[in-house]
């Protein structure tokens, strides 16, 4: 893999604005130091344990994405250094970064994420669950906690149509939500969605942060 090559040609393909979150899980150090020499800055990891390694063996400006399911216990581990969670889809969760947060005295960025894909998963709020959970008491009383935006995933499948409409609706739903929350959404400006396979589709469709691993690392062996 060409990593810096890759790196450069990702970033052409998207406009002013949009930002790469290069996604590095199952990918050792020495790959990141690749895209880091090509002046990438933003890096995406899915474990707490791998994302705790990794930042203790790269340079401080990096800044730490965590995109995958997160457990509450290991909250505490990521939140003195993360930038942004991707992947938070409970009341509980948000208590707990807010807990950690604290303890570290930070503020934590994250988003919140929606499931709109056709695929069973645990992960992942309905629209409905995601509006009532951003509008709540809790989240009004969030002092150590920044709702930056939705995350979302599209369905994994080659018709263009149905990738094109979820990534739609996420943008919409973004909206929304952005118009409901007034002065209050000042800093509600992100829409997490595209990977690899369909990042070029979601720009079309509004993302701000495309979240892409494959395309820049080459496959994962896990
Ligand atoms: C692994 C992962 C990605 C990157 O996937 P690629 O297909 O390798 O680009 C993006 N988002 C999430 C949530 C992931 O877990």
């Amino acid at each position: 893999m060409d990593i810096a090559r890759n790196i450069e040609e990702t970033r052409r393909s998207l406009p002013a604005g949009v930002t790469l979150v290069a996604v590095s899980k199952f990918h050792p150090a020495e790959a990141i130091r690749e895209a880091y020499d090509a002046g990438q800055r933003v890096f995406g990891e899915s474990r707490a344990q791998e994302l705790l390694a990794k930042w203790r063996a790269l340079p401080a400006d990096i800044e730490w994405h965590f995109i995958g399911p997160l457990q509450s216990n290991k909250v505490k581990e990521i939140v003195p250094f993360v930038s942004l969670i991707h992947s938070v889809d409970s009341e509980k969760l948000l208590r707990e970064i807010e807990k950690q947060a604290a303890r570290v005295d930070r503020v934590v960025d994250v988003l919140l994420e929606l499931h709109v894909a056709q695929e069973e998963t645990k992960h992942g709020l309905s629209e409905a669950e995601c509006e009532a959970l951003l509008m709540s008491e809790t989240v009004a009383t969030l002092a150590r906690v920044r709702i930056r935006g939705v995350m979302g995933m599209a369905t994994n499948t080659d018709d263009e149509a149905t990738v094109r409409g979820e990534f739609h609706r996420i943008r919409a739903f973004f909206d929304r939500m952005k118009a409901r929350l007034g002065e209050r959404g000042a800093a509600f400006t992100e829409v997490s969605m595209g990977m690899s396979h369909d990042y070029q589709l979601a720009v079309e469709e509004g993302s701000t942060m495309v979240r892409v691993g494959t395309h820049i690392f080459g496959e994962r062996v896990y």
